[in-house]
Order: structure tokens, then C-alpha cells, then sequence
């Protein structure tokens, strides 16, 4: 672990108002608000496909989620610009396709409409007949001495609660549930440096036609004239690659910072990037509406109810990926979808304000159930970001094109679990596949 690391967490000693350390809560008993076949934490695009999965195929589900809608980073985290998605089917494409017919889908990037991604969402899983609970975080697991999860414990506005489940699916990006099951994980390179986050945001109030070259991250030139622009103002944007991702004639989203040191289980550090993050926005468009005239009109909608993490735990699972399956295109036995996305780092650390891809050039290659189903215990099951894979790996197979289907396949998985009273590591691959498992995704 990395000194900033150890600096951004370490427990601050004398100091402290009763000269405590600790203070232990009492114990107590927490009611069971109900009993699932199938428990999915997290409600971004892994944990709803992974959620209309099992529920598809006669699984009882419950999808909790700690922000005030579905979507994860397509909706709370204002970045709805698909990527990987082509070679897709299954869910993602239905859902995409059906974005497309409402006119939500648009752009030069292939965004879909935040909003639209909502609904969209929460009809299909009404629909499903799953049990939704929004503002309902996974902050606690009960695991048996044989590392099965028997229930989790959120905390919402209706308390401490208690949900008992079959399987368990950790689709929280971050790996609330594996951390909180005890599961051992990976956060970051090697040394513990995580890669920068985001805050988002959306923009209104100027014509796309107006601004074609704002809308491009390299001119013909290959000039960034975003970049330039808020250069030209004295606000040069701590992410060097300011992004504005047409969402309609008028409505853009824009990526425009990166907030480094940010973990996700240090609250601390979330909190600072936030505010940081927010002011520079304010900074970036006020400095945009004055030094070009074609965005005096220029507006924020409003910034991302949830900053953009793009790391978070990759908990250990049957299969670890890493960057040689990647350089080498690898198969599997066992595929549920093929990335072939490039290899995107976001720097580490200030100074480091752009992405790369550390020179490596993706083949297309499989993601294997293995990597979905956790090492550390027998009822759990990874999906989206939160997958088993090495840094580089997860720089590839973390974006929403790749979330999705991983998901929708956790989900098929736990619901042939359930089905067939097995943990999801005994699951035959051929039985994965009759279910309707997805790997004609692969190109
Ligand atoms: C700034 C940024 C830009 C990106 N740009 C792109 C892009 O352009 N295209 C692309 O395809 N991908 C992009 N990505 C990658 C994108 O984050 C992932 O593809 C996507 O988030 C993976 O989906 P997910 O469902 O695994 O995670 P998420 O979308 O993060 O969803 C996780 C969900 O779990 C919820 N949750 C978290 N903890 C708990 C808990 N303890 N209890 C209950 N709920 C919980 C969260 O609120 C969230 O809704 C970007 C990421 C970031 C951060």
C-alpha cells in the first residue's frame, strides 16, 4: 500500500474529543424485511441486467440501491455514453434498442438520455415483478462459518433491515458486498494508486450545430478546442481531455475533471472530490460563457448526483484476468461476453491529467463465468466493475458495454443456482448456456 494511501486512511490519534478510539456499539437484533431467492446490490446497468436476468428465469428478486434511482453511471453518474456495446446482444441491446425508438439514443458518442435510462429501467424491472429498494445501501453481510452470505443488512430510512437471501450478486462497482463478506480484494495498481474520478455533469442551453468543434475531442488540426478555450481563460481543467457528449440538439454532458486519491471506501475523500469537482465545473462554464460568444448561453442542468469512481474493489474470483488475456485475445471455455474495448487508464495522480492506454493493444477476448463467481464465498456472484481482474484488465471490461452483459449473465447463473439447489460454481457451463446465456455477443 501505497504512503498516500496509508496518509488518506490512517485513523487520526489523540486528538479525538473523548481521547477514544473506538466506541462499541451495542448489539441488537434487526428485524427481516424479506426473503429472496436472488439478493442483487447495486442498480447500475450489471445489477439491473443482472437482476431481469434471474427474475426472467423464476427467481424471487430484490435489487437494492443506495442512490435515489436505477443506472448507476448511465443516470446518478451523468455518463450515458455507451462504450463496447456493438458486438452486444441480450438485455443491453433490448434496452438500447428500446432507448432508440423513444428518440433517447443520439449523438456522435451513441448517448442515451439519462432521464429515459430511469424509466426505461424501472418499467422493465416493475414488469419483472423484482423487488426494488432505492436509497438502500448494503452496509453489512451475515456469513456462516461456511462462507455462504445468509443475509445482508441495509441502511435506509427505514433503518437497519435485514434481507435473507439464496445468492447474493455484488453488482456495486465498488465491491461493497464482497469487502463487507469478508471476501479478499484488489483496489488499484500494484502500489494502491487508483485511477482519477470524474464528477459529471449536464449542460444545456446551446445548439449542437452551433459548436461542432467543441463537440470533438481532436479537430482536424488536432487541436482539443475545449481544452484551449478554458486554457485561454486561465481555468486550465484538471482532466486534459474535456469531453462535451451531445445528448440532443441543445443538451450535452460534460466530463471536464479529474479528482485523484479518491477511494471508494474512505467517505472523507469522496466528500473533498466533490466539492472540488463541483466548483471547478461552476469555473469551467462561467469561464466558457465569456470567452466565447457562442456560449453566453451556456448552462448546468445540474452536476451528477454521484461522483464517477471508475475503480473500485475487484473482488478475487474463480478466474483472475489479466493483460495477457487481453494483448492475446484469449478464449475461454466458458465466455459470457467478448471486450474489446482498449485499455483505458485515467491518471493516478495529479499532474497525470489525461488517459492512456500504458501502450498495449487489445484483441478482442472472452470474459469467463469463472470470473464472476467469488472465491471467498460459496453464494456470491460478481458483476460489472467489481469482476476479478488485474488493473489492466479492468481498464478494458469496466465499461458499460461489458457491465451489462457480465451482469444479465450473474444473473442467469444465480437463478440456475437457486433452481438447482447447487452453488453457483457447480453451475454447468452447457446449463448456462440452454438458459439463454449470452455469448453470441462475441464477434
Ligand atoms: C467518469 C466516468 C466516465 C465513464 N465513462 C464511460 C463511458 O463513456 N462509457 C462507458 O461505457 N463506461 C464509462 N465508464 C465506466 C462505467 O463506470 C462502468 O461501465 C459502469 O459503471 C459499470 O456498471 P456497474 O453497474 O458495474 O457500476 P455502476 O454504474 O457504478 O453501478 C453501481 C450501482 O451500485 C450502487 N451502489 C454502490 N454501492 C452500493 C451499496 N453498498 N448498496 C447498494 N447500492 C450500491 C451505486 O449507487 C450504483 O447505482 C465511466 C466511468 C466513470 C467513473
Amino acid at each position: 500500500m501505497s504512503d498516500s494511501r496509508k496518509e488518506k486512511t490512517g485513523i487520526p490519534s489523540g486528538n479525538d474529543v473523548r481521547d477514544v478510539s473506538f466506541v462499541p456499539e451495542p448489539a441488537r437484533q434487526v428485524s427481516v424485511a424479506g426473503r429472496y431467492d436472488v439478493i442483487v446490490a447495486g442498480g447500475g446497468p450489471a445489477g439491473v441486467c443482472a437482476a431481469l436476468a434471474a427474475a426472467e428465469r423464476g427467481s424471487s428478486v430484490l435489487l437494492l440501491e443506495a442512490e435515489g434511482c436505477l443506472g448507476g453511471i448511465l443516470t446518478s453518474g451523468l455518463m450515458s455514453n455507451v462504450i463496447d456495446a456493438k458486438n452486444k446482444g441480450g438485455l443491453l441491446k433490448s434496452i438500447l434498442a428500446e432507448l432508440d425508438a423513444m428518440g433517447m439514443a443520439s449523438g456522435h458518442h451513441a448517448c442515451v438520455d439519462p432521464e429515459a435510462v430511469k424509466i426505461v429501467l424501472e418499467n422493465r424491472v416493475r414488469t419483472a415483478g423484482i423487488h426494488v429498494r432505492l436509497r438502500t445501501r448494503v452496509a453489512g453481510a451475515k456469513v456462516s462459518p461456511d462462507r455462504s452470505i445468509e443475509a445482508v443488512f441495509t441502511e435506509s430510512c427505514s433503518g437497519r433491515e435485514a434481507w435473507i437471501g439464496k445468492v447474493f450478486i455484488d453488482a456495486t462497482g465498488n465491491g461493497d458486498l464482497g469487502a463487507l463478506a469478508g471476501c479478499a480484494y484488489e483496489l488499484g495498481d500494484p502500489d494502491g494508486r487508483i485511477q482519477a474520478a470524474s464528477l459529471c455533469a449536464l449542460i444545456y442551453g446551446v445548439g449542437a450545430g452551433a459548436i461542432p468543434d467543441l463537440l470533438k475531442v481532436e479537430n482536424d488540426d488536432g487541436k482539443h478546442r475545449l481544452y484551449e478555450l478554458l486554457e485561454q481563460a486561465d481555468r486550465r481543467p484538471s482532466y486534459s481531455k474535456p469531453t462535451l457528449f451531445s445528448l440532443n440538439e441543445n443538451g450535452f454532458l460534460l466530463m471536464s475533471n479529474h479528482q485523484y486519491r479518491v477511494y471508494p471506501d474512505d467517505a472523507g475523500s469522496l466528500t473533498a472530490a466533490v466539492l472540488q469537482a463541483r466548483a471547478e465545473i461552476w469555473e469551467q462554464i462561467a469561464a466558457l460563457r465569456r470567452t466565447d460568444p457562442r456560449l453566453a448561453t451556456l448552462r448546468i442542468g445540474t452536476t451528477a448526483p454521484a461522483l464517477g469512481l471508475r475503480e473500485g474493489r475487484r473482488i478475487f474470483a474463480r478466474y483472475r484476468l489479466v493483460l495477457d488475456d487481453l494483448l492475446e485475445g484469449r478464449s475461454q471455455p466458458d465466455p459470457v461476453c467478448r471486450g474489446t474495448f482498449s485499455i483505458d487508464v485515467h491518471g493516478m495522480l495529479p499532474g497525470n491529467s489525461g488517459y492512456t492506454s500504458a501502450g498495449f493493444k487489445v484483441r478482442p477476448y472472452d470474459i469467463p463465468l469463472r470470473a464472476l463467481i467469488a472465491r471467498d464465498a460459496a453464494n456470491l456472484l460478481l458483476a460489472g466493475r467489481c469482476i476479478c481482474g488485474d488493473v489492466y484488465a479492468h481498464a478494458s471490461y469496466r465499461v458499460v458495454g461489458n457491465a451489462a452483459p457480465v451482469g444479465e449473465a450473474a444473473g442467469i447463473c444465480a437463478a440456475l443456482a437457486v433452481r438447482q439447489g447447487l452453488p453457483p460454481a457447480e453451475v454447468s457451463y452447457a446449463d448456462f448456456l440452454q438458459a439463454g446465456g449470452n455469448p453470441q455477443s462475441q464477434v
